[in-house]
């Protein structure tokens, strides 16, 4: 799997710059040892000077996606709760089917509850994903027009600082297949350490399901 770059430019100044400085994952450690995908948006660091990734820390939205989760779970007349469930276990294979699908919404809801504690209890403002930066503006591209069908150009909707043109922003065909790599961040959106993660581009569906695994047993030790 390979994607595609986007590039970012002025047509004032000429400043021009790749969308893929912000590629890779980035994940927030709990205290709890407990990882979650970080919601970013692509954004101006007035720090780097340039397009980076930037935490969006949006308490509406997280609380929406634990809504949306919640009465999921709700609608589902399986939970391993109740004991007439497992009378599924005469079909093991019936057994085995609703208990990961009801297991990976027990997964979500845990993360998206996590995510929303996360939010209420931040300090800090939110960073630039590159250097930690409070200095931002996010997101980049606000012109809702704006769309790179048939390798076209348009208008993102910011003003570049440095000079104040418009910026734009282009697909250029370019395809990249970079190693992946996960980035980790505190709470507080501090650089904590990456690791190198195998696949090309993204990390692989086995990195996920471990995780997962990881934050289970995270939350059990931690009575969660
Ligand atoms: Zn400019
Ligand atoms: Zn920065």
């Amino acid at each position: 799997m390979s994607w595609h770059v986007t590039t970012y430019y002025c047509t004032t100044c000429g400043f021009r710059t790749s969308d893929t400085g912000s590629w890779g994952l980035k994940e927030y450690v709990l205290s709890t040892g407990v990882r979650l995908t970080i919601d970013w948006r692509l954004g101006w660091g007035h720090d780097c000077k340039s397009v980076r990734a930037v935490e969006l820390l949006d308490l509406q939205i997280a609380e929406e996606v634990l809504r949306q989760i919640q009465s999921e779970l709700a609608a589902s007349t399986f939970n391993p709760k109740k004991w007439w469930c497992h009378l599924f276990k005469l079909i093991p294979n019936l057994w085995r089917f609703n208990l990961e699908h009801w297991q990976s919404s027990k997964d979500a809801y845990d993360d998206a509850l996590d995510i929303v504690e996360l939010i209420r209890n931040r300090q800090a403002a939110r960073k630039c994903l590159s250097c930690g930066g409070t200095h931002v503006v996010a997101p980049l591209v606000t012109n809702a027009e704006a769309t790179l069908e048939n390798g076209g150009f348009a208008k993102t909707g910011f003003v570049h600082p440095e000079c104040g043109g418009d910026m734009y922003m282009t697909e250029e065909g370019v395809r990249l297949a970079i190693k992946p790599v996960a980035r980790r961040y505190t709470t507080e959106g501090e650089f904590i350490d990456d690791e190198a993660l195998s696949g090309y581009s993204g990390p692989e569906r086995q990195y996920y399901e471990d995780r997962q695994q990881h934050n289970r047993a995270k939350r059990v030790s931690f009575g969660r």
